[in-house]
């Protein structure tokens, strides 16, 4: 993600911060321009230069300390690009619910930054009903007989978050007992997104159709029987040669999600790199390939093979520092060729490259 700072003071500033620290303004974030905007702590109208007329206000959710995004006053809904795709929010009597709803709207805006920054379509379902995207965050908790089959997940646009998955033991206990490498909010986000594009802008088209099946497989063969025989076999042996995860093997469908998944993770990271100005030189006798200059911002390069030669370096270097700190890789995955191949694809299609 890009490094904010504070209009008004250039004090540094984080995506979610609603008030500048240093001078204490105000602060939204304005996505059409990916910026946040400052206001002085006494106004109360946010009025931007170069907007004309139009008045903004914060987005309802900001009520909760939920969303700090703004909004035009005179959208009748009251809520942001971002807020308006929640169809469903945990139940804010219930207390340990807010709490968790936070962090899930912490990565849930991320994400979004993140598909505007590509020119992916944002569209709320509950405006577009047959092409548009939500979100249920639902919780297990007094769903009686149903709960066993409220899980995360996509379906027709709809992308079901649990909020378990918001509680940090629930969630390495199941890192644990699905044997998982990494299990985050946002990674969630990610992956489930990807079912919902792949349905958007793979699906509909005969040509990308064909091409994603020469890339990923064919995706016809039963998903249910696959899922079933993966849960019970586990992965091939050999998964590493072609998938970035082993639940990536399964089937094409969840390679392409794990995959678009990844893709987004390599773009974050390098993006946040280039702000920070990033440079990698280690000390090593051949350091040809682990040697990195973040140099150029991820979402206007059109080459994945040089996007991806700046993450191996960087996420080498990263996981190395988090080590020296005891805690886990921030990537603790191997990135192989074929794996770039299907990235390659994935960055061709958001860019239009192919159609
Ligand atoms: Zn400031
Ligand atoms: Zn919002
Ligand atoms: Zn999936």
């Amino acid at each position: 993600m890009k490094l904010f700072q504070c209009q008004n003071c250039a004090h540094p500033l984080f995506f979610e911060n609603d008030t500048c620290e240093k001078c204490r303004y105000q602060l939204a974030y304005r996505d059409s321009t990916f910026d946040l905007i400052a206001l002085g702590p006494d106004s109360a109208d946010w009025t931007i230069p170069n907007e004309g007329s139009h008045q903004f206000t914060y987005c309802k959710n900001h009520d909760f300390n939920a969303c700090n995004w703004l909004v035009l006053k005179t959208d009748t809904t009251g809520y942001c690009t971002a807020c308006k795709l929640n169809r469903t929010i945990p139940d804010l009597s219930i207390k340990k619910n807010l709490k968790k709803w936070k962090r899930i709207e912490v990565a849930k805006h991320r994400l979004i930054y993140q598909l505007q920054k590509l020119s992916l379509p944002v569209q709320s379902k509950l405006s577009h009903p047959e092409t548009g995207l939500c979100f249920d965050f639902l919780s297990r908790k007094g769903a009686g007989e149903n709960s066993k089959n409220i899980m995360t997940g996509h379906a027709n646009g709809v992308v079901t978050i649990l909020i378990s998955e918001a509680d940090s033991v629930l969630r390495e206990q199941m890192k644990r007992d699905m044997n998982e490498r990494y299990r985050t909010l946002i990674g969630h986000f990610r992956h489930e997104v990807g079912h919902y594009y792949w349905e958007q802008l793979i699906f509909p088209n005969d040509k990308i159709l064909n091409d994603f099946r020469n890339v990923f497989g064919d995706e016809r063969p039963s998903y249910g029987k696959a899922l079933k025989e993966y849960y019970k076999n586990g992965p091939e042996k050999k998964w590493r040669k072609n998938f970035i995860s082993k639940y990536a093997s399964s089937h094409p469908w969840e390679d392409w999600a794990e995959t678009w998944a990844h893709y987004l993770h390599i773009l974050d990271t390098l993006e946040t790199a280039y702000y920070f100005g990033i440079k990698v030189k280690p000390q090593l006798t051949n350091k040809k390939h682990m040697k990195m200059k973040s140099a150029f911002d991820p979402y206007d390069e059109p080459s994945f093979k040089k996007i991806v030669s700046k993450a191996i370096p960087l996420f080498f270097s990263i996981n190395s520092v988090n080590r020296s700190m005891g805690i886990a890789d921030v990537y603790p995955f191997v990135i192989s060729k074929s794996v770039i191949k299907k990235m390659e694809f994935i960055h061709a299609l958001v860019r239009r490259d192919i159609a």
